[in-house]
């Protein structure tokens, strides 16, 4: 372990991932901290990482104030409506009322966005989103950052996050490795920013074997946004909210700009319309949330997959009237073009044209993550002029451990952010980690060499387990003495998709089922003491694996306490078939105990701000 060199390097702000929310943070820190140190700590590389690595057809939350199209309070009404009344309506709105900003920002910065040549206003796809020429949307905001911050550091995965000596219950930086040279790095920081993005692959894909990389949110998505926080004791909210995706087959392609843009629809194997068949039935199971307009995503997923189990699948797309248009044509392919190239290869090999054929869509395995139209993420601090006492304690988007921030993704409680708001919200998180590091004063953190030398021989075990255990090789991969990320991440799927909710199960589980998920995850994380890494790419993909392992128990645990099924269409408690806002209408909170491992679970008040 000796042989790894250190790299040490202490700063005001470390931003944790420098995706969407991470390159507004980095910008907006600079701007407020003019003389702070700033760094970004970043898995990949900034200009092409995160669920926008491949560009964008669409910024998807625009509130065009500027035009009087939209107001914050709106945005937050379309929010909660869409996750069945539950969002924290104070972050929703504190978002809402700047992302219009950040828009305009990416505009002065280079990024095409579509005008409507009549009105000279953004083209508008839908209420909320706006069309753009979004290949190269990530190196733009990755430029804006780099101009930042005072250094990048590409190609670190971060692992932990250090806790201040002095006092209890303060970050004190973090620490990870480069994956590409194996450096160990320290970084102590006075206040950390996690921008790490959401978790696919917890859950077994619908893709397996070659085609397991493919999946709707970016693979390399490892849920650390969750598990670093959840480590050191942060309280996190809604975990439970997995969310499903109706997207086209195979290729996860994304339907937006398809149902909005060129008006397709969707209909049944035999041409029928389906989801009306349901609205008794779910009228049922939810009440008069099936009346709302629009339609909450969960329950649109849910008509598609009662109608597949009913027989009457596949549920396809009606593509074939719209291409007819030359020009809808040619939007519907560049769609994917600028976003989801793979959609369009995958139509390629299978002979599907859709302007002769409707193709197929499907519901995927679930994610997690909080900013698309779900909204899993850690308890934090709102804005100091709106938020409730019960939400608001000192700094915005900080975490409930002190110094320790949060955006994009890593936040709970705020849907519907995407995009635009992520990068907002980093922003946000920014500019009230500058005002907490300036109200320290000549305060300093104290992180001691042994805290950061226990957690380096920790980092680096799994290629020692390697190291030590591959003599023992008893046929092809199979060691007694430890086993490989990939056996362990199937493992880990397999467990969550048969008892937390999967595609195998149609996203139905029961509190016996949870419990005994939380079981089966006790003992898989026991056996992950004996991961082996060959290399370092490896290495990341054990930390990774790790890192979606906590994400999942806290997935477990919190759909284990939400005693109803509160969003049919992205997972089902067999046993509490129903809505209940007798009960339920409250927001869910789980604390981890870091010395003891042990869950703690409690309802939060739900504040309905925005009448
Ligand atoms: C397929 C798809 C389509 C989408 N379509 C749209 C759309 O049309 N319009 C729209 O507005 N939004 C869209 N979104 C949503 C948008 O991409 C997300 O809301 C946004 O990227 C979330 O920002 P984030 O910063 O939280 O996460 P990300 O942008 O994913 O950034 C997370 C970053 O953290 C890094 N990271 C992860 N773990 C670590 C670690 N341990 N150490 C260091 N770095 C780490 C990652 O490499 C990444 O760079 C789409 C998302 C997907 C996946």
């Amino acid at each position: 372990m000796a042989k790894r060199k250190t790299v040490w390097e202490d700063c005001d702000i470390l931003v944790v991932g420098g995706g969407m929310a991470g390159t507004g943070a980095a910008y907006e820190a600079r701007y407020w901290g003019r003389d702070m140190k700033i760094i970004c700590a970043e898995k990949a590389n900034i200009d092409r990482s995160g669920a926008v690595a491949q560009g964008l057809y669409a910024i998807n939350c625009y509130m065009g104030m500027q035009w009087d199209e939209n107001q914050p309070e709106d945005h937050v009404r379309y929010a909660r409506n869409d996750l069945m009344g539950l969002v924290r309506e104070d972050l929703a709105f504190d978002m809402a009322r700047h992302v219009d900003s950040a828009v305009h920002k990416f505009e002065e910065w280079g990024l095409p966005i579509m005008r409507n040549e009549e009105s000279g206003r953004y083209q508008r796809e839908g209420k909320w989103q706006i069309m753009i020429h979004g290949e190269s949307y990530k190196p733009i905001v990755a430029e804006a950052a780099r101009n930042s911050a005072d250094k990048i550091y590409n190609r670190i995965m971060i692992t932990h996050l250090l806790m201040d000596e002095g006092r209890e219950n303060r970050v004190g930086g973090a620490v990870g490795f480069n994956c590409r040279t194996g450096d160990y790095h320290v970084f102590r920081a006075k206040a950390v920013i996690v921008g790490a993005g959401g978790a696919s692959h917890i859950f077994k894909p619908r893709s397996v074997g070659e085609g397991m990389g493919r999946t709707w949110y970016a693979p390399w998505s490892s849920g650390s946004a969750y598990a670093l926080p959840i480590e050191v004791g942060a309280k996190m909210t809604q975990m439970e909210n997995r969310i499903v995706l109706t997207r086209f087959k195979d290729g996860y392609g994304p339907v937006g700009a398809y149902f909005l843009h060129l008006k397709t629809y969707t209909q049944n194997t035999y041409g029928e319309e389906y989801e009306s068949k349901w609205y008794e039935h779910t009228k049922a199971m939810v009440g008069e949330y099936i009346d709302h307009t629009p339609t909450p995503t969960c329950l649109r997923n849910h008509a598609f997959i009662e109608e597949v189990k009913a027989g009457r699948g596949p549920i396809h797309m009606v593509t074939m009237e719209a291409f007819q248009d030359p020009h809808l044509e040619e939007v519907g392919w560049e769609n994917f073009l600028g976003m989801t190239v793979g959609q369009a290869v995958v139509w390629a090999s299978q002979n599907i044209d859709p302007k002769y054929i409707n193709p197929e869509l499907t519901t995927s395995e679930p994610y997690v993550m909080g900013s698309h139209a779900t909204c899993s993420g850690a308890w934090v601090s709102g804005p100091e002029d709106i938020s409730p006492p019960e939400y608001f304690w000192g700094y915005n988007r900080m975490l409930t451990v002190d110094g320790l921030f949060g955006a994009g993704d890593t936040v709970g409680g705020t849907a519907h952010k995407f995009s635009s708001g992520s990068f907002t919200e980093g922003r946000i998180a920014a500019k009230a980690a500058v005002k907490y590091i300036l109200d320290m004063g000549n305060e300093k953190i104290q992180v001691s060499n042994k805290q950061c030398e226990d957690l380096k021989e920790i980092i680096y075990k799994p290629l020692e387990n390697y190291t030590v255990g591959r003599n023992e090789i008893t046929g092809g991969t199979v060691s007694p003495s430890y086993l490989l990320p990939i056996q362990g991440l199937q493992r880990l799927e397999k467990i969550m998709d048969e008892y937390c909710g999967g595609i195998s199960v149609n996203y139905m589980t029961n509190g016996n089922l949870l419990k005994r998920c939380i079981e089966l995850l006790g003992i898989l994380q026991e056996d992950l003491e004996h991961i082996g890494a060959e290399d370092l790419h490896q290495l990341m993909r054990a930390w990774e694996l790790k890192h979606r392992t906590i994400t999942s128990e806290c997935v477990a645990q919190h759909t284990l306490f939400r005693e109803e099924t509160r969003w049919p269409g992205y997972y089902y408690r067999g046993d509490h078939m129903k809505l209940d806002d007798d009960n339920w209408h409250c927001l869910t909170v789980s604390r981890r105990d870091p010395e003891t491992g042990e869950w703690t679970m409690e309802k939060a008040p739900l504040y309905h701000i925005v009448d």
